[in-house]
This record gives C-alpha cells, structure tokens and sequence, in this order.
C-alpha cells in the first residue's frame, strides 16, 4: 500500500536557446513545462511532466492543481488505472483530450514513477519489458534553417551517434521541400534512415503530390501530412501517396488512435506519453498497435518514453524519438543512436538541475 499524502505542481517556462520554427505552429520562443512531484505516506516520491509549445502551460497546471490534487491525496497510489479513471470522468465534460490529458499525463508518469522508485526497477522493467535497448531519432526542428545550416546539424546528429533524422518540410513552396530532401539524402547517402515532418501543412490533395514528389528520396515516413482530424484525408494520403504516414502527436486519446487505425489512416502511430495520457495510455495505444500489425514510433520526451519502448518487441516499434535537446530542459535525453535505462521509475526523478529562473 502505498497512499497520497501530497501532490505538487510547478509550471516553468524553459526559454529555447534557438528560436525554433515548424510549418504551423509558428515560432517557437519556449516550451512550458509542468512538473508533478506526488509524495506518499511513507515519503516516497515520482516524478512526472507534460509541457505545451509557447502557451497553455498554465491551464494544465491550474487543472492538476484546483481539480486533480484533492481527488489523489489519501488515495492508493498503486491502484493507477483508478486513479487515472477517476482522473478522466472527473474532468470529462471539461475536456477529454487537450488539456485534460496532458495533466492526467504529468499525473500518470509520477505515479508510475513512484512505484518504480519504490519498487527499486526501472519502468521497462515493471511493464514487462523486452529490451531496455531502443534504436532513436533525431528529430530537428529545422524548417526555416538555410541549407547550409541545416547539413551542419545532420553533421552533429551523425556525430552525435544518431543513425536515423527526422527533418521539416512544408516550406511555401513544394520545389523547395523536395530540393531540401534531396540534399538531405545525398548528404547522408543511401540507406540512412531518414524521416519528413510535414506538421499538418498540406490539404489532402497537396499532401498526395508532395509524397509523389518526394517519392525517390526513400523517406521511412511521411509525418503528419494534413490536419490530425481529417482521417478520411489521411487514408487517402496513405493510400494514394507514396510513404508510410506517422501521426499521433495531436491525438491525444486512444478513440482518437483507435478511428485513425481502423481507418488506415496511420502508419505508423506516433503517441506523445506526455500527452495521451501517460504511461496509462501510451501503453494501449501501443497494444491497439500490435493488434492492428503496426508498427510503433514516438513522440518527443525520449527520457520517458524509452521505458515504453522498451517493452515492446522490435516487431512492433519502429524507433523512438530521441528529441534533441536544444532547451534547458532538466533531464536530458542520451544523443546516443540507442539508449539504456537503469535507474528506478523513470530515472527522472529529480528537478535541482531546473533553473529558478524559468520558474514561473
Ligand atoms: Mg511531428
């Protein structure tokens, strides 16, 4: 037994060293980051986070803090799947996805977080795990960088051990994507594994000439191609493109998973731990997955999410984000092609390296 004595949550603005820019949500001066620390009777503490791209932040915070915290405190922090079931209908007409999972999410990876702790294992370990070894991606965030600047991070990726690069595209005009690409892929050379991130650009029809276009430049995916909620649109990307299609970052419950799926509107199904509802939901996203013989990528917060990863078979997972870290965020991610996990819980489980000056 293991019950609630407190929850605190912090928010933090985590200002980019680089402004940084995708095709559609603008430039990006920093992240929010809200932190959940849950403590039990015995002291015992985990730790979990979600974060939000420049704004929001504080409406996630305020929802764990005025509507979350008083139903967990006294509560059985073992009993996750309660805990996050009361989560979900306590803030259910308010939400569903959005924001209500992304706190459920920062809720969900501290709970879990505190039994790995206390259970002295690492989280692969508790899921049942596979291997604690999971092939990575870069992914840069590079739309707007010149030419050259951008082969100058493939050049720090590869150096960095990466072996596989998710790039931009998306620019104004669909000449310039495809010249991108092509330089991406002589530069690397074949073989390379590498990925296109369109961040929702394209109308359905755009969509299906640029995966034409970019048809010869061996892309392992196309990324989110057009608006997450047109799955009629996707499946018709998927089928009359020419590339897997990866999507889950905007798809922030498992029925959204679940329609996109049985619709052959996804590739390969990318969830967010930070945003689909924490380990809690990642995992039935990745069983939907199996089930549905795909194959599972992610998105963003490797340090999390590589203990999902890591219990799932290679058959089933593709790799995993290795989310390049150009903030200062508190815990960074290895760089390293493959990453190991040892430490209990998430192995995350301390913010003194957070900067009181991002405090917000
Ligand atoms: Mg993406």
């Amino acid at each position: 037994m293991a019950q609630i004595a407190s929850v605190q949550t912090d928010l933090y603005r985590v200002p980019l060293k680089r402004t940084l820019t995708d095709s559609m949500h603008g430039t990006m001066m920093d992240f929010e980051l809200i932190t959940v620390r849950i403590t039990d009777a015995d002291g015992a503490s985990g730790l979990g986070y979600t974060y939000t791209v420049n704004h929001g932040g504080a409406a996630v915070a305020t929802m764990i803090q005025r509507d979350l915290t008083d139903a967990l405190v006294g509560q059985e922090a073992y009993a996750i799947e309660r805990r996050w079931q009361d989560m979900w209908w306590r803030l259910h007409y308010a939400g569903r996805g959005g924001h209500q999972t992304s706190a459920i999410s920062a809720v969900d990876i501290a709970l879990w977080d505190l039994i790995g702790v206390r259970a002295g294992a690492p989280l692969w370990k508790l899921f049942g795990g596979f291997d604690p070894v999971v092939p990575v991606y870069a992914g840069g965030i590079d739309l707007d960088f010149p030419l050259e600047a951008l082969l100058d991070q493939t050049d720090r990726f590869v150096a960095e051990g990466f072996r596989a690069i998710k790039m931009k595209v998306g620019r104004e005009d669909l000449r310039e994507d495809v010249a991108r690409v092509e330089a991406m892929r002589g530069h690397l050379g074949d073989g390379f594994t590498l990925m296109a991130d369109a961040n929702m650009r394209w109308s359905v029809d755009e969509a299906i000439r640029a995966s034409r276009a970019l048809a010869e430049y061996d892309l392992t995916w196309l990324e989110e191609p057009t608006i997450p909620d047109d799955v009629r649109g996707h499946a018709r990307i998927v089928t009359e493109g020419c590339h897997a299609i990866a999507a889950g970052e905007n798809l922030h419950t498992i029925y959204e998973f679940a329609h996109a799926i049985d619709a052959g509107a996804v590739t390969l199904p990318e969830p967010d731990v930070s945003n689909i509802g924490g380990y809690t939901g990642f995992r039935k996203v990745a069983a939907l997955a199996e089930a549905r013989n795909l194959r599972l990528t992610s998105h963003g917060v490797h340090d999390l999410t590589v203990h999902a990863m890591g219990r799932t078979a290679p058959s089933w997972r593709h790799t995993a984000s290795g989310w390049r870290t150009t903030s200062r965020t508190p815990w960074r991610s290895s760089t390293a092609s493959r990453s190991r996990r040892t430490a209990p819980g998430t192995g995350s489980h301390s913010t003194s390296s957070v900067s009181p000056r991002c405090h917000r």
